[in-house]
């Protein structure tokens, strides 16, 4: 560490950035993030006012920002000047002595990658990029409203690794309406086959007031088993395992060393400053949201107003709360020990009910100082984090 890195561990907490660029070329039936089609006109406009939202709470929490995210929506549908307009401006807010050792993400989907792009993502400082696989099945990615075609994302990755971008992520999707375990294993074989260096699956959720949804609803489309669901989510686990992917988040797998350090700061409960219509920030106590609508985040940001829909400062009983239910998803789980130094509580007394109940069920193990979902756990994490919360 120089002096001026020693400097800077004086002054200023950890944290990290998300930025939300809410375009996408075509929307997905199944998606409930804020996005737009991307329309040419208001590209200007979202980038000039996310450079502002950006600058201003960059100098206000004077974070040492160790991982940048970018994400959406579709941030690669961002011509080149506003993209690199985005992420350089995004790069030269983390401290020279930092930038190094900085992860910064962006998202693609695939055949949103070109070469220009992919040369303009590395000279911004990009090092990682995440890719919206979901599937290697023309039917399930049919059903899905991708539109994407699966030949397509080897192509993406290897404009990426040519461009010098080493660290990729794929998301997977499983539960497919439709989906039969034996093409969901394929899918996971063609996913390890590229060699990526993180794997995000993630059931299919049917959010509220989606397409998908109201296909459903309608009976146009059937809801998987449950007990398939549980079967390749087992597979998933089993099938990356023995590929050599650790499974370090509940659904998240990487190989050693490639863990998505941005991922892990929001799980370990961390600060993260959130930028853009409908991201979400935590910073100094504070849990806030932006308005999920663009035009209403312009107006805001052009007017001086900061363009929140909810703040709230979270007592410490609630602070402490999130931060057992978060890190219970990580498979380094609720480490005891760095609990009460940052809450000033054990964890043991607090969740005294909710841990004996767990444990006996067989849901959650306490080993190494630290409380952890069993493997059968892990299939049920939601209700069993729901009473860490309560
Ligand atoms: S899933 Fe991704 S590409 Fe599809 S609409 Fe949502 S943000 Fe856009």
């Amino acid at each position: 560490m120089d002096r001026n890195q020693k400097e800077l561990s004086r002054q200023s907490p950890v944290g990290s950035i998300y930025v939300h660029v809410p375009f996408c070329y075509a929307l997905c039936g199944y998606c409930d993030f804020y996005k737009e089609l991307y329309d040419r006109q208001s590209v200007s406009p979202l980038v000039d006012a996310l450079l502002s939202e950006l600058r201003r709470e960059a100098a206000e929490h004077a974070l040492r920002i160790m991982t940048i995210f970018v994400g959406g929506g579709t941030p690669t549908t961002l011509p080149i000047p506003e993209l690199s307009r985005l992420l350089g401006a995004l790069r030269d807010t983390v401290d020279l002595a930092l930038r190094e050792a900085l992860e910064f993400t962006v998202e693609a989907n695939p055949a949103t990658v070109t070469t220009e792009v992919a040369a303009t993502l590395v000279a911004s400082g990009v090092n990682r990029v995440s890719i919206g696989a979901q599937s290697f099945q023309p039917g399930e990615l049919l059903v899905l409203e991708r539109t994407h075609q699966p030949p397509q994302v080897r192509q993406t990755i290897e404009t990426c690794r040519a461009a010098g971008i080493d660290n990729i992520n794929l998301d997977l999707i499983f539960g497919v309406p439709g989906q039969a375990i034996a093409g969901w294993r394929e899918n996971l074989a063609r996913t390890i086959e590229l060699g990526p260096d993180h794997i995000s699956a993630y059931a299919l959720t049917y959010e509220h007031g989606t397409r998908l949804t109201r296909q459903l609803n309608a009976g146009r489309v059937q809801r998987c088993d449950p007990e398939l669901e549980a079967d390749m989510y087992s597979a998933t686990i089993e099938d990356l395992s023995a590929a050599g992917y650790s499974q370090y988040e509940i659904s998240n797998f990487a190989r050693p060393g490639r863990e998505c350090r941005h991922n892990l700061a929001y799980w370990r409960n961390e600060q993260y400053l959130g930028i853009g219509p409908s991201a979400a920030g935590y910073v100094a106590g504070e849990r806030y949201k932006n308005v999920p609508n663009s035009a209403q985040y312009i107006e805001a940001i052009a007017g001086g107003r900061l363009p929140r829909i909810e703040r709230e400062v979270l007592p410490p009983d609630q602070r402490a709360r999130e931060a057992a239910m978060l890190a219970l998803r990580l498979n380094e789980g609720l480490i005891f020990a760095e609990f009460a130094a940052r809450h000033g509580q054990r964890a043991q007394d607090i969740f005294a009910h909710a841990i004996e109940k767990h444990v006996s069920l067989g849901l959650l193990r306490v080993e190494e100082g630290a409380l952890r979902l069993t493997p059968t756990g892990r299939f049920v994490a939601d209700s069993v984090v729901a009473d860490f919360l309560a």
